[in-house]
Formats: structure tokens, sequence, C-alpha cells
């Protein structure tokens, strides 16, 4: 099994990271005269630097120790901050598997390290013999896998990410931001058996918080602790953990969600089918079809004209949109708009 520390940048260990007032001074009663904070109003103050309520809550619901949990201002700081504390600028390399999430490739520039793009095989899966080659690659320090996958929404083989992670010297990010809507478990409680996994989930999809930007990641207590150091000192606001405690303790709400945009998923599915424009829809495990179309780029526009905004994914799967569930009446909306379609 690698050993993350090993892993670590040489200046992400040696950094010093910024001590806060909340660092320094932890408890909640007092007058508080250290952080230059206004005396006056309701948003004063700073937030909790480790966002400690919001984790134990977590811990309990997901069964993961407080110790394994970090939390940034939405998967992409995770993904960023991944980079930043293992990529080493203009000398290292990762690698993924394409089509998927675009933040990869964008981090990856950001921090000017080199992304190797694996092609996902015809049925959008990781075939088991592209990566082997490159993981030999000492300037390998990080495999991104998005499972299920955007824009393709399936999920990748089990054993295929676990031959990975456990062959792989360097650290496998999975990108869990969908596992809500799938079938099958999330990797979550394969950290213990992993150190170079980390696992990462989002408030934004199944929880419906996307405007409060909240990202999880699960990994390796000696993994979180260098997210700790890198992150900006006060990441998440005091707003945003509310809303997420908020959002964790309505549990019927957030299964009953679930549970419509699954149905509204098979829906949609069914009722696209029946169009003419659709040639195929790529099976889903997440809150999003893809839908391989005679014209992208025409249903595009005449959706955008009537005020239905699809992603026109044409760029990265050829004559693709990729269409996100909404609710049965805006489905319907579509569903008519596309009824009168004609090219
Ligand atoms: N991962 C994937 C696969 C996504 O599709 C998205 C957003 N579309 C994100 C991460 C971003 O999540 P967040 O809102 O937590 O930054």
């Amino acid at each position: 099994m690698a050993n993350p520390e090993a892993l670590i940048r040489p200046n992400v260990i040696s950094l010093i990271p910024y001590s806060s007032a909340r660092d320094e001074f932890e408890g909640r009663e007092g007058i508080f005269l250290d952080a230059n904070e206004n005396p006056f109003g309701t948003l004063n103050r700073y937030p909790d630097p480790y966002q400690k309520e919001l984790k134990e809550k977590l811990s309990r619901i997901k069964g993961i120790p407080a110790g394994n949990i970090f939390l940034g201002n939405g998967s992409d700081e995770i993904i960023d901050l991944t980079f930043r504390i293992f990529c080493t600028p203009g000398t290292d390399k990762a690698l993924t598997f394409t089509p998927t999430y675009g933040m990869y490739d964008v981090s990856a520039s950001a921090n000017d390290v080199k992304m190797i793009r694996v092609p996902l095989n015809k049925s959008f899966q990781i075939d088991p013999d592209s990566f082997q080659p490159y993981l030999s690659d000492e300037k390998l320090k990080l495999i991104l896998i998005c499972s299920p996958n955007n824009p393709t929404g399936n999920l990748f083989k089990r054993e295929t990410i676990e031959k990975i992670t456990g062959s792989f010297n360097g650290i496998v990010l999975i990108d869990e931001a969908y596992i809500d809507f799938a079938g099958e478990k999330s990797f979550k409680d394969s950290i213990g058996s992993y150190a170079n996994l980390i696992v990462m989930q989002t408030f934004s999809k199944a929880f419906g918080l996307a405007s409060a930007r909240i990202g999880m990641a699960f990994a390796d207590s000696s993994v979180i602790k260098y997210f700790n150091k890198m992150k900006p000192p006060y990441n998440i606001s005091t707003i945003n953990q509310k809303a997420a405690l908020k959002a964790l303790d309505r549990t019927g709400l957030y299964r009953n969600r679930i549970c419509k945009i699954k149905n509204e998923r098979l829906r949609l599915t069914t009722e696209l089918n029946k169009l003419q424009l659709t040639e195929k829809i790529f099976p889903s495990e997440a809150n999003f079809l893809l839908v391989k179309v005679n014209n992208a780029k025409a249903i595009y526009n005449y959706l955008a004209e009537r005020k239905i905004i699809v992603r026109n994914r044409s760029n990265v799967v050829e004559n693709c949109l990729r269409v996100t569930v909404g609710t049965r009446s805006e489905n319907d909306k579509l569903l008519k708009a596309l009824k009168t379609f004609t090219s």
C-alpha cells in the first residue's frame, strides 16, 4: 500500500500553516477581542475553520471518523487542493479517463501539471489494459476517477477501480458527486484499506445545496492533515455550515427527492426514447441523461429559444446533449417542446 506521507510535495510538508485566532483559542464563551471582528451584527464572527459540528454529524451519518473528513468550498476546491498537495508544478503528471468532468483538466493546467487523458472504451468503461503502462511513471502522482462519470452517467466497474487503487503508488481520487443516485455503494468505506485513496462527495447534488458550495473528502487522517494545512483558514462560511447541518437533519426530504429524481430519470428515458430525434440514451446512474440525438446543435438552439437550457456535449461525445433531470413539470415542458421539433 502506498504511503501517502511520501507523496506529499516537500514544500507542503515544510509549510507552516496560517494560525487563525480560532486556532489559538477554541472556546466559544467570552469577550472576543482577538480576531479584529466587528463587535456588532449577527454574521460578524469568523466561521469555525474546521467545521467541527458539521463533521461530527457527517461522521455519524457516513460512519467515518471526523478525523477522516475534510470539507472544501465545493468539490472543486478539493480537486484543486489535491493537485497542490501532491503534484509539483512543471514536473508531475496526473491521469484521468475521458470524457469526464472538465475541472480536472482546468485544475491540472492551473497547477502546471501535465494531464494524461486515457480514453474510455465504447461502453464508457475503463479498459483495464489502457492505464497499466502509465502506472510505473514516477512522475505520475494522481489518478482522478469520476464514478458515476460526468457526462456519460455510468459507474465504472468496481474491480477496475480497486485494481487501479491497489496497484498505483500515487493518490487515487474517486469523485462520487452523483453516488446518491446510483445503484452501487460508495467507495468511502474503503479508505481504511487504501491509504492512497481519497473519496469525494458533495452537498451540491442529492442534498440540493449547490449554492452553499460544500464538498466532502474522505481519506486517511495522514492525508486529511495536509488538506487542513493547505486550505484557506475560513473556507466554509457559517451560513453554509448551518445550511448543510439543516440538510443533514432532513433525511426524509433528502430520500424523497432522490426517489423523485430517480423516478423521473426513468420516465424521461422512456419518453425520450419514443422521440424520432433520439438515437440513444446512455444508461445513467446520475441525475442527468446523456442523449445522442440526430442534430445536437439545432436541438440545443431550438430548446434555448424556448428557454429550456440543456448542455450541448457534442465536443466531447458526438451529437450528445446532457439533460439534467428536473421536476416532473419541467421534464414535461422539455418533452412537449421536443415533440414539436422538426429538423
Ligand atoms: N464533480 C463532478 C463530477 C461534477 O459534475 C461537479 C459539478 N457539476 C462537481 C464535482 C462539482 O461539485 P461542487 O459543486 O461540490 O464543486
